[in-house]
């Protein structure tokens, strides 16, 4: 692999070997070609490219983890960079096994994307725009690729993407801390392990065990609780005696009460429900939410979902538009992906931030909770450090 130093040096002498350095066709030596290539890229700004280079990492887990619908130990994942004049961008894709994403797809269509062929790293919109048209679906990979570029334009500013985009980091959230689908014992520790540190939590539900999970939670705490049925529910009369007796336990919202299919039954467990319906498996993208308005009060935004910070953002915005409220949630990812969430959290209801709380082995140091809080820092770009 050539150093950018290097690569400009032997495009130097590939243009030299043209003939065309000194007819005024060439602006300076910066100019390149492609090695043992007689063609000359002259680009607008002075012979510098972004380029994306990409490993699978896979992330562990410190506790199994285990939901309506699977559990697991591993999350695979891809760490993704954009290293352009000296600057480098970080993104990863994280794919959990139900996104129907993985190591090969992701890198399969990472090898696609040329950004070589974008000389600003600024024009965001085209060059995430040419990603996204390269085909359908591929949204963690889309996802990595967004982040790294929203890092790489973020540390060119010199701001973080919080400022970029006029938000006041004193208004990010407590985010949520999930205790997973397990036995009593289980979550019993588990609680105690997590009251004193976070001021809400969010708790899997969806199995025939709900009422036992929330009751000995309740042994523990008073904390808030928001609820994730992960589809679980598939009768609409249980679904909304679940949700009545899950208002009169301190519970503040559900996410996903009903599989995505049964939109109709959703519409009408929200329209009676006295606590917030969020949609999550119901809608991937921007172009999902006028499908499910009227069937849900709000919606979970994921990065690897919906294609990263650009959509995320436009997602937001709609979203509020529509009288709609807002969650940011995320995957097993490591600290890279979960700042670049963060980045949009003072202008969420709820947030559900923990993902890299959930590993042992996080490759960056970036958004912290403290005290249960979302903390931005005035950190470039997404506000992560390379640890290793
Ligand atoms: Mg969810």
């Amino acid at each position: 692999m050539q150093s950018r130093r290097e690569f400009l040096k032997t495009a130097a002498v590939a243009a030299i070997g043209t003939g065309l350095v000194g007819t005024g066709l060439i602006p300076n030596a910066g100019a390149f070609g492609t090695a043992g290539d007689k063609r000359i890229n002259v680009n607008k700004n002075g012979g510098k490219k972004m380029k994306l280079s990409f490993f699978p990492y896979e992330l562990r887990l410190q506790h199994v983890f285990t939901v309506a619908t699977y559990s697991r130990t591993t999350t695979p994942d891809v760490q993704v960079q954009i290293d352009y004049d000296g600057m480098t961008g970080y993104g990863e894709a994280s794919m959990p096994p139900y996104l129907g994403q993985s190591v090969e797809s992701v890198t399969t269509f990472l090898k696609k994307v040329n950004l070589e062929q974008f000389s600003d790293p600024f024009q965001i919109d085209d060059i995430l725009t040419y990603v996204d048209n390269i085909n359908e679906g591929d949204t963690a990979a889309k996802a990595a690729v967004d982040i790294a570029l929203h890092d790489l334009v973020g540390k060119l500013l010199g701001a973080p993407w919080y400022k970029i985009w006029g938000l006041n980091a004193a208004k990010a959230p407590n985010t949520t801390f999930t205790i997973g689908i397990d036995k009593p014992d289980v979550v019993r520790e588990k609680t105690r392990e997590c009251a004193d540190k976070f001021n809400i939590l969010k708790v899997k539900v969806g199995l025939d065990n709900d009422k036992e999970m929330i009751n000995t939670i309740r042994e523990i705490t008073d904390l808030p609780i928001t609820v994730d049925a992960n589809q679980g529910w598939k009768d609409k009369y249980k679904a909304l005696d679940m949700i009545n007796w899950l208002k009169s336990k301190g519970i503040v919202m559900v996410e996903q009460p009903m599989p995505k299919e049964q939109l109709e039954d959703i519409a009408w467990v929200t329209e009676r429900s006295p606590l917030p319906i969020f949609a999550d498996e119901s809608i991937q993208r921007l172009k999902d939410i006028r499908s499910i308005e009227g069937a849900f009060n709000g919606i979970n935004i994921k990065l690897m979902k919906c294609t990263g910070m650009r959509e995320a953002w436009k997602m937001l915005n709609y979203a509020r538009a529509r009288g709609l409220k807002v969650m940011v949630g995320c995957m097993t990812e490591t600290s890279c992906g979960i700042s670049a969430a963060a980045q949009l959290s003072p202008a969420v209801d709820f947030a559900d931030l923990d993902g890299n709380l959930l590993i042992s082995n996080d490759r960056f140091k970036g958004m912290e909770v403290v005290k249960g809080k979302i903390t931005l820092k005035d950190i470039p770009g997404i506000g992560v450090k390379l640890l290793k």
